[in-house]
């Protein structure tokens, strides 16, 4: 049998009621408990890393899951990682780019439910994630609704819908289908052109960020002002979150932003357009108001969401 750690976080997963609310009860521990079938999927043992909601996840949670699993590394063939949904798609992107050279299975899971509500698809994700634990595909997941996401393309999209996750801009990693894993060969051909970025076969983990980085969606009337603020207040790093194929408002508009990207790049702040669209990535090649703010120098994050670019750019910044 493989042998899995199972790194508990907290989340809703975990929760239970209390008078303050719902807050993370249940250990590593008691989640297993409430799912006897997954000690016939592997061996596992538990760690509890933290029993947080995951609203309250910062980026040195991050470094603290990511530092577990290398410590723990040569004890087992994968790891899954029990989490809060909120910023999970957060954590699986700082993940993803932490975890350079990895083989092995990095599975990210929670639940819309309690493990301890009734009709919770807490169960389900947990034995969809240690299936995929125990499969030992490597790489950094997240195991939801039956299904294995790449961990920097995960969007939260349904706050209550057990369906809550959606790939963006890459299909499926994979579908367990009566308790099969179902590997999807769109894919692999993703991953043709999309390779992970470490092959090497040391594992190495990169925890240097600047988590000085803020994502802005931009409103028509959005004033030069506001981006100036924020530079002024120490900020090295923007995600911009721009209407649709990625523009900014330029000369041509009373809304002119041009100035305050000017300013802010003049600081050495670095700026990622990003789209307010959901799906199929900014093209700022493509409109005039692009190509100018692309000549001012802002950078196109091209296919990824924008919780991939926030964790790209503390580690880019991180690391200059
Ligand atoms: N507030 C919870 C959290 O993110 C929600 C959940 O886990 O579904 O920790």
């Amino acid at each position: 049998m493989k042998k899995i750690l199972l790194i508990a976080t907290g989340g809703t997963i975990a929760s239970v009621q209390t008078e303050k609310g719902m807050m993370p009860g249940l250990d590593g521990e008691g989640l297993i408990e409430h799912v006897p079938a997954l000690r016939e999927i592997c061996h596992i043992d538990t760690l509890e890393l933290m029993k947080l909601d995951s609203t309250n996840i910062q980026p040195e949670h991050w470094v603290k899951m990511a530092r577990t699993v290398e410590d723990q590394y040569d004890k087992y063939d994968g790891f899954v990682i029990s989490h809060g949904t909120d910023t999970m798609a957060f954590t699986s992107s700082a993940l993803y780019y932490m975890l350079e050279n990895l083989n092995k299975p990095v599975i990210i899971t929670g639940s819309q439910l309690s493990l301890t509500e009734e009709g919770s698809d807490a169960p389900d994700n947990l034995i969809t994630a240690f299936t995929a634990a125990a499969k030992g595909r490597p790489g950094v997941y997240l195991a939801f609704y039956g299904r294995l996401i790449q961990g920097n393309t995960v969007k939260k999209l349904h706050t209550e819908a057990f369906y809550a996750f959606k790939s963006i801009n890459a299909p499926e990693v994979a579908e367990l289908k009566d308790g099969v894993l179902k590997f999807n060969p769109e894919y692999d051909k993703y991953l043709e052109e999309n390779p992970h970025p470490s092959t090497g076969d040391k594992l190495r983990i990169r925890d240097k960020m600047d988590t000085r980085v803020v994502v802005v969606d931009l409103v028509p009337g959005y004033k030069n002002e506001y981006i100036r603020a924020l530079v002024d207040a120490g900020c090295r790093g923007m995600v911009l979150n721009l209407f649709g194929s990625g523009g900014i408002p330029g000369v041509e508009s009373p809304g002119n932003l041009l100035p305050a990207i000017d300013y802010a790049i003049s600081k050495g702040v670095k700026i990622v357009g990003a789209t307010q669209c959901i799906n199929d990535g900014v093209h700022m090649d493509r409109y005039e108001v692009g190509i100018t703010a692309l000549k001012h120098g802002v950078i196109s994050g091209g296919m990824l969401t924008s919780e991939a670019m926030v964790a790209r750019l503390m580690l880019e910044l991180g690391e200059k």
